[in-house]
């Protein structure tokens, strides 16, 4: 049924080549040309291959997606609703060959987190399975002899495109929302890492009708652009950075079509002076996503510290990150992986040179990584921390989306939230102290979408997640952002005299 040869058995083969996935059919792209997926964890060894797909693709899915979506529209909401929960049980049957394959694309510690993930990507997909009857509307008291209701009704198109990071969880994402709702999608995954969220596609196939979502696997500025200007779609929903984000926006204005942006972050993370202790320490390590390599949209990657505890916190974080153990992803014992890529890898070690070429910088642990032994076999970058930094240097401002963490000291409670709203992004923010009014007083002050006060987790279904400023347009993860990003009103009226 699969290409695919078994990734578990021998992970060096990888999984050979994957197909894209138009109107049911499993096809390579015309011209015959493939991509590869490397396995990051190890140098010059590839996860598998996908076709290097382009305009004619992009133009047979989204007619297909366009066809599809006659009939799928008129399915009964709750019976769309379980199909997600047919996938999502399919999916956890296989969860470990997902796990595995998804440590071979991205990099990630199998135990840590790629089995975490997989486990996610069940529940969230079964979140929107559960949640398909809510998608109704309303009546509107105009009059004794009126009946006037809205409907919401799917918009038709969607073309939905996912980064590298987390390409489980953001595919399954699209599908559950976008097709729950009655839309038909075509999806674009990074070609960094599209593997799992093709073999998604394999389960979905099996429940949903043929055209209802396509998988088309290509690079950003071809395929990828395809889709974004394709005429036939009707909604455009991004997860990526936010200078991709601009282009998603422009081609959207052009046909004047919603736009959801799930895009970039540079999150905060404030310590008050009475959570100098280990739990805080582990949130903040949790926060920053050390374990995924800081490879998280929401990572809390600027960290502030009051000053009276500024080296006594750094002390406590400094130990519990060297016991962190780096390595093979696929060793049981692993915590934390490789970087995707070997460009992200350079991007990363990029802005480590560059802010140690600061005058003031200070490496506390990390830096640039050794040239030779384990960890020179794939693209490992340890748990880097720098203190001495300026607010004005990239290394602060930007998103470096690698294990670099800035610390920066503090005094008063107006200086922290000034520093930690100062940055053109707003996604997530962490706040530490066991001082409830204070906890909540900054938490209504960041300027960020996502808001956690003495944890340091990801998004759970149910919340809705987005980012303010340039972090994003548009809610995901809950019911209320599939209404409003996936749906759209229609009111009728009826005269009841007539
Ligand atoms: P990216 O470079 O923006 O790419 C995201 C996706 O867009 C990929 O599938 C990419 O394709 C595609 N793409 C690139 N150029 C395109 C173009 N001109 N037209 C259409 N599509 C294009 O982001 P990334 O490096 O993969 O991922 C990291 C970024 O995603 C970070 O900024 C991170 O914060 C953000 N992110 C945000 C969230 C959130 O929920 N807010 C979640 C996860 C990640 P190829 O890669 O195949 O070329
Ligand atoms: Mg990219």
């Amino acid at each position: 049924m699969t290409d695919m040869n078994n990734p578990l058995e021998d992970w060096s083969k990888g999984v050979g080549q994957e197909k894209m996935l138009i109107n049911g059919e499993w096809v390579e792209a015309e011209n015959g040309e493939w991509l590869s997926v490397e396995n990051p964890a190890h140098k010059g060894i590839e996860a598998g291959q996908v076709p290097s797909g382009g305009a004619i693709e992009v133009d047979k899915a989204v007619k297909a997606a366009a066809n599809a979506f006659k009939s799928w529209k008129k399915v009964p909401a709750r019976e769309r609703g379980k199909a997600m929960l047919k996938i999502a049980d399919a999916l956890e049957a296989q969860s470990e060959e997902f796990a595995k394959l998804y440590t071979l694309e991205t990099g990630n510690a199998i135990a840590t987190q790629s089995r975490g993930e997989v486990m996610l990507t069940a529940d969230l997909i079964r979140y929107f399975g559960g949640v398909a009857s809510e998608i109704k509307g309303e009546v509107v008291p105009l009059g004794e002899d009126l009946l006037s209701y809205s409907r919401r009704e799917p918009i038709g198109v969607v073309g939905g495109i996912i980064p590298w990071n987390a390409p489980l969880a953001l595919g399954a994402l699209k599908i559950a929302m976008a097709i729950t709702a009655g839309n038909t999608l075509v999806l674009k995954p990074s070609v960094e890492a599209p593997l799992t969220a093709i073999k998604l596609a394999r389960i979905c196939s099996q429940f949903l009708p043929k055209g209802v979502l396509n998988v088309i696997t290509g690079s950003g500025s071809k395929c990828g652009q395809s889709l974004l200007d394709h005429p036939m779609v009707d909604k455009l929903s991004f997860t990526g950075s936010t200078d991709v984000g601009r282009a998603v926006m422009k081609s959207a204005a052009q046909k004047i079509i919603p736009v959801s942006l799930e895009l970039g972050g540079k999150s905060p993370q404030i310590v008050f002076p009475d959570a100098n202790d280990d739990v805080t320490v582990q949130n903040v390590i949790n926060g920053m996503r050390f374990v995924r390599q800081g490879q998280s949209c929401t990572a809390g990657s600027r960290l502030f510290l009051h000053e009276s505890i500024f080296d006594s916190f750094l002390e406590k974080l400094v130990s519990k990150l060297k016991a962190i153990k780096i390595g093979d992803p696929l060793d049981e014992s692993t915590q934390m992986g490789a970087i995707v890529t070997k460009t992200q890898y350079n991007t990363v070690l990029s802005y480590i040179e560059d802010a140690m070429n600061q005058t003031g910088a200070r490496v506390l642990m990390g830096g640039m990584p050794p040239k030779e032994g384990p960890l020179a076999e794939g693209y490992f970058v340890e748990p880097t921390i720098l203190t001495g930094v300026n607010p004005d240097w990239r290394i602060v401002r930007e998103e470096v989306f690698g294990p670099v963490l800035v610390v920066i000291p503090w005094k008063e409670e107006e200086e922290v939230i000034r520093m930690a709203n100062d940055s053109h992004y707003g996604l997530s923010a962490f706040i530490y102290t066991h001082d409830m009014s204070k906890g909540l007083r900054t938490a209504h002050e960041i300027e960020s979408g996502f808001v956690q006060v003495n944890q340091g987790l990801g998004i759970s279904p149910g919340n809705s997640y987005g980012g303010f400023k340039q972090s994003g347009i548009g809610r995901e993860w809950s019911l209320e952002g599939m209404l409003e990003s996936f749906t759209q009103r229609k009111s009728i009226t009826v005269n009841l005299t007539y």
